[in-house]
């Protein structure tokens, strides 16, 4: 008989599916991508995941990652440059995802690829091919997408203008690699910021969090948004010169950025985005996902299925204050007069900057 059933093979799923599986569980994870692709992210993993990773066995040198040690900050005609906290690294999610699934079907799980569920009723998923399947224990980390009747509420300054997500790849070029090096940067901008940090192939992973009217200020296109952002943005528009605006832009809608969840019914455990969703600009999305599916799988090796309103009450207090830090600083980032005032305090204060790299981290549980 299957024990769990996990819902998507990203860092939260694979972290709860390794932890259950090595604790002797059998293990169904589900994953509704026929291939492993790069999703839309930044790429940034903090010194905090890469620990989380080593926890769970995971080889740093197999992710290749490009080593990241500083954050560098744009606003306007400012910018700051400060050492960060502890090295990190920059890697695609496609080569994140394939390690971490590796690890999870090497520790006995059985990953079943193409399957999309598509609704849980108690101890039930329903797929979309029509299958029912059955285990006492659901783990729910179906990532960024909403997941029907499992709701994740915007708050309510974000209902008349949504955040959403965009991804331009930048392939690799010697002038890149001059241009952004060993950091992490953040280019703020009216109503959003765009991340750039290099991965394991020498590619620039740009990812931008911006509200959806600066898309419709753009007439909807995607492109005509970066161009214009790169032309009003000498520092961005320098790096965008390198674009191959062929590879395409990914997309996602309505981030509910600041949401989390202390709620949930015995038998099922949310885990990453599907507990909360931490502002992108702190760089600790991964470092949620894959704490919680740790987590997740203590909580059911000591209580089984019914620790979960306690494993997710727990969770969603170890979110609070970095959840509010990193409110905090994408408000201050967003908002083109305090962005510049943030950018010279880093500049001034480096100790700030680090201050709160390491308060929007997830603690230890
Ligand atoms: C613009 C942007 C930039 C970001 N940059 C960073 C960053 O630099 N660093 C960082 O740490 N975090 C970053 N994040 C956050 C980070 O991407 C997420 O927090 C993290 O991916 C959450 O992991 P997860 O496992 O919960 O979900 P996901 O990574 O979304 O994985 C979910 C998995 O479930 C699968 N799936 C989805 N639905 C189903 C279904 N119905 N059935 C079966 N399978 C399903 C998906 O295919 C996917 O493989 C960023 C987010 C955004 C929006």
């Amino acid at each position: 008989m299957t024990d769990a059933i996990v819902i998507g093979a990203g860092p939260a799923g694979t972290a709860a599916a390794i932890g259950l599986a090595r604790a002797g569980a059998k293990v169904l994870l589900l994953e509704r991508s026929r291939e492993t692709g790069d999703t839309l992210c930044g790429g940034f993993l903090s010194w905090q995941s890469l620990a989380r990773l080593d926890a769970l066995g995971i080889d740093r040198a197999a992710l290749g990652g490009q080593q990241v040690g500083r954050v560098r900050l744009f606003a306007g005609s400012r910018r700051s440059e400060t050492s960060l906290p502890q090295a990190a690294m920059g890697v695609s999610r496609r080569r994140l995802d394939s390690v971490l699934q590796a690890a999870a079907v090497a520790a006995g799980a059985e990953l079943q690829r193409g399957v999309h569920a598509t609704t849980i009723d108690g101890q039930t998923v329903q797929t979309r091919d029509g299958a029912t399947l059955a285990a006492p224990a659901l783990f729910l980390a179906a990532g960024k997408h909403g997941f029907r009747g499992q709701p994740r509420e915007v708050a309510p300054w974000q209902q008349h203008d949504p955040v959403m997500g965009l991804r331009l790849r930048l392939p690799h070029h010697a002038a890149l690699d001059r241009l952004i090096g060993d950091a992490v940067e953040l280019h703020l901008f009216d109503r959003g910021y765009a991340g750039l940090v290099q991965q394991e192939d020498g590619s620039a992973n740009l990812c931008l969090a911006t509200h959806k009217s600066r898309l419709d200020e753009a007439g909807g296109d995607p492109g005509a948004l970066l161009r214009a952002l790169g032309a009003a943005h000498p520092m961005l528009g320098e790096r965008l010169a390198y674009a191959d605006w062929s590879c395409g832009i990914d997309a996602i809608g309505h981030v509910p950025y600041g949401w989390r969840t202390a709620d949930t019914e015995p038998g099922l455990f949310r885990l990453g985005d599907q507990a909360g969703v931490i502002p992108s600009l702190a760089g600790e999305g991964m470092g949620l996902a894959l704490a919680s599916g740790d987590a997740a799988a203590a909580a059911w090796r000591h209580g089984g299925a019914g620790a979960a309103p306690v494993f997710q009450h727990q969770l969603a207090a170890r979110m609070a204050r970095p959840f509010a830090i990193a409110n905090v600083v994408w408000r201050a980032g967003e908002n083109p007069r305090t962005a510049g005032v943030l950018t010279a305090l880093s500049s001034s204060f480096p100790s700030l900057v680090r201050w709160m790299s390491q308060a929007t981290r997830i603690a230890a549980g």
